[in-house]
């Protein structure tokens, strides 16, 4: 199992039990776990199909947690003079039940919210206490605007943040028509900019915020207007999943610089907004690279709570409330989804031609003989034959061999099957693809049947195959034969779609842990790539968290037919339910809320997934008149007399029956499980 690196992703919350399943620790300090497999086997016996998004509460409350300790400890070791909060920014994770769970918990805490748009605002509104912070982001409104200073004249802290010119001005006419005075932040665009993905997010020509120069005329304004006092917040963003330190690192001495320097002219500023950006270690490598971060979170809340203070106490500046918008690692990793493979298709494992086999007789007396061989002087050292015994037994097995009449490129490829040894096998490989190629251009020429073509591919397909096998002995596997795991893999299509569960995977490229959930203490033996259920060829996972890096395959067990195999996707928590899409009409999954209460796992709650009637009508299809249609059609098919009126109420209630199931394939187990 360590093939799949959970030991070093998993962070404490994910590792694999004495029985060879997924263990779930949503509180590392605390004894107990939740078995993963267990848990899904429950929920399909309560009649819930896969695939199913399991929502941990306690590791969502233990990332609070970190958070709010790390930065406390940065404090105190630091004797900085003021507070830490974390805002979360609810575009990561809307769903009311997460906002809820992280409003109730980081309540405690202090924290709040970060809203970017009206519904955002809304919804953050009506979860939270009178006294949540919510700070307000994005582009916005008058209607945004009046929101947030609607609240502000209730009392409660809804804190809009300009990112251009003209939202001061609206802010500043609403607040006198609602009669509030205002507070407000500004967001500045910093010199730096983050690396990786989201690094347009940061620098001069990021889509966001004020120029430094924006900054300071709009302050000396404020000033002249005799409201500097309403400018309290400045805030920055540099992008997320920032993966090295040292780009966090110069933006916040930036932005300290920008602040300080803010509140010597004048600025009543409190706090500083350092946006998002704290990464999270999906790859477990603790590397600087797209998927990965080499920090901590300890050293994060150090960093901002030292430059922070060197740099204002440098100005003699008190020292402001720090303000994070980690969204990301507050929620990637308490969302796994589980699901079930439906099958597998290998590559290039057809039977060879008849005559390119050994007869099944002779073939077991080669593998004695070469079991007799072991030991001898005559072999590798490794249980295989010498190339001379090799040769002599090719000799005694000997099949036929192509007919007289195939092309010669067939008949090469045979030779190079036939003779192919470990020493030789580099260049029979080579050799081997230029015989398939010219193979292929006879065959578009009209110059090779089909027949031959099937053989020519079929053989190159052996020699890859052979090749594989003889390289994985070797301690250095030569570059060219580095690739043929990949080309040679499996697919194992699972019911999921890509789009809706894991978008970031197919949009760019990002990289999640992939495991079974069970079956760890066998040794997977298929190199395999993951296809989901959409009808489009981008719906594959060709890149998994090897062992340390990035790698083309993951290795499976092989399928039993009496025996489900499921497979999990973890830290899918962050951004993917939303950026999620109905790409082929595959809806929302079931959720399911999970908590380990006293050692015990408990199902808190169970939120449905899409049926197929709610996609239907996000497109707008109305079930009465789908059904209607079917009436209709299934009344002229009685009045030609195709089908009899037990047909036609049995077309119409298997209809009715998957307007109301689930998007997904439902397996005949699974079925049976929930009959
Ligand atoms: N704040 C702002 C303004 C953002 O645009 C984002 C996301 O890109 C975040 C916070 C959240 O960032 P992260 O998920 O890296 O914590």
């Amino acid at each position: 199992a360590a093939m799949y690196g959970i030991e070093r992703w998993g962070d404490g919350y994910f590792s694999i039990s004495e029985e060879g399943t997924v263990r779930v620790s949503p509180d590392p300090n605390q004894t107990g776990a939740i078995d993963l497999k267990s848990l899904v086997d429950r929920l399909v016996d309560r009649g819930l199909e896969l695939p199913i998004l399991i929502r941990f509460n306690g590791i969502l409350r233990d990332r609070l947690h970190r958070l709010a300790d790390c930065f406390q400890k940065a404090i105190d070791d630091h004797d900085y003079a003021s507070q830490y909060r974390c805002v979360f920014p609810i575009k990561v994770n809307q769903q009311r039940e997460v906002v809820q769970q992280i409003v109730s918990e980081g309540s405690k805490l202090g924290f709040g919210i970060e809203a970017g748009s009206k519904p955002e605002l809304l919804a953050a509104v009506a979860m939270g206490t009178l006294d949540l912070p919510i700070i307000c982001n994005g582009f916005k409104d008058e209607e945004f605007i009046r929101l947030a200073l609607h609240a502000q004249r209730l009392g409660r802290t809804v804190m809009p943040v300009v990112e251009k010119v003209s939202e001061l001005d609206l802010i500043l006419r609403i607040a006198e028509e609602v009669g509030v005075r205002p507070t407000f932040g500004m967001r500045v665009k910093l010199a730096t900019r983050g690396s990786g993905r989201w690094q347009a997010s940061g620098g001069y020509r990021s889509k966001f915020g004020l120029t430094v120069a924006e900054v300071l005329a709009q302050l000396d304004r404020l000033i002249e207007m005799e409201m500097g006092d309403c400018f309290q917040l400045l805030h920055f963003h540099v992008g997320s999943q920032i993966g090295n330190i040292r780009q966090l690192k110069s933006a916040i001495l930036e932005a300290a610089r920008i602040y300080a320097d803010l509140k010597k002219r004048g600025a009543a500023l409190g706090y500083l907004d350092v946006g998002g950006g704290l990464g999270v270690d999906y790859d477990g490598s603790q590397s600087d690279n797209e998927s990965s971060m080499n920090y901590t979170i300890q050293e994060y809340a150090n960093d901002v709570v030292y430059h922070v203070q060197s740099v204002c106490d440098e100005a003699d500046v008190p020292h402001p409330q720090l303000i994070s918008e980690s969204g990301r690692a507050v929620a990637a990793q308490h969302s796994v989804l589980v699901m079930e493979t439906l099958g597998v298709t290998s590559q290039g494992q057809a039977s060879l031609p008849s005559w390119a086999r050994v007869p099944a007789e002779q073939e077991q007396a080669a593998k004695v003989a070469e079991a007799a061989v072991v030991g001898d002087d005559n072999n590798l050292g490794d249980g295989r034959p010498s190339e001379e015994v090799r040769r002599q037994q090719l000799r005694n097995d000997e099949p036929d061999g192509p007919p007289e009449h195939f092309e010669k490129p067939v008949h090469d490829l045979w030779e190079q099957y036939r003779l192919m040894t470990p020493s030789n096998m580099l260049e029979t490989f080579h050799d081997a693809q230029v015989a398939l190629d010219l193979c292929m251009n006879l065959f578009s020429g009209g110059y090779l049947p089909l027949e031959q073509r099937v053989a020519a591919e079929s053989l190159y397909f052996a020699i890859c195959h052979r090749a594989r096998d003889l390289a994985a002995q070797l301690d250095e596997i030569p570059e060219d034969l580095c690739d043929l795991n990949r080309m040679l893999s499996d697919i194992y299509f699972a019911n999921f779609s890509l789009f809706q569960s894991m978008p970031d995977s197919w949009a760019i490229d990002q990289l999640f842990p992939i495991m079974p959930i069970h079956r760890l203490l066998e040794r997977p033996t298929r190199h395999a790539v993951l296809g989901d259920i959409t009808c489009d060829s981008d719906g594959k996972i060709d890149s998994f968290v090897g062992d340390g890096h990035r790698t083309p395959t993951l290795m499976l067990h092989p399928l039993r037919s009496d025996e489900p195999y499921q497979l999990a996707v973890f830290m899918v928590g962050a951004y993917q339910e939303i950026l999620g899409d109905l790409h082929n009409l595959f809806g929302d999954t079931h959720a399911v809320h999970v908590e380990l209460d006293g050692g015990v796992t408990k199902i808190r709650s169970i939120v449905k997934g899409d049926t197929v009637s709610e996609v239907l009508s996000y497109v707008q299809y109305e079930d009465r008149e789908l059904v209607e249609a079917i009436q209709e059609a299934v009344e002229s098919a009685i009045d030609s007399g195709r089908i009899n009126h037990q047909q036609a109420g049995r077309t119409v209630a298997a209809y009715e029956q998957a307007l109301a199931g689930y998007t997904y394939l439902t397996s005949s187990r699974q079925g049976n499980a929930a009959s």
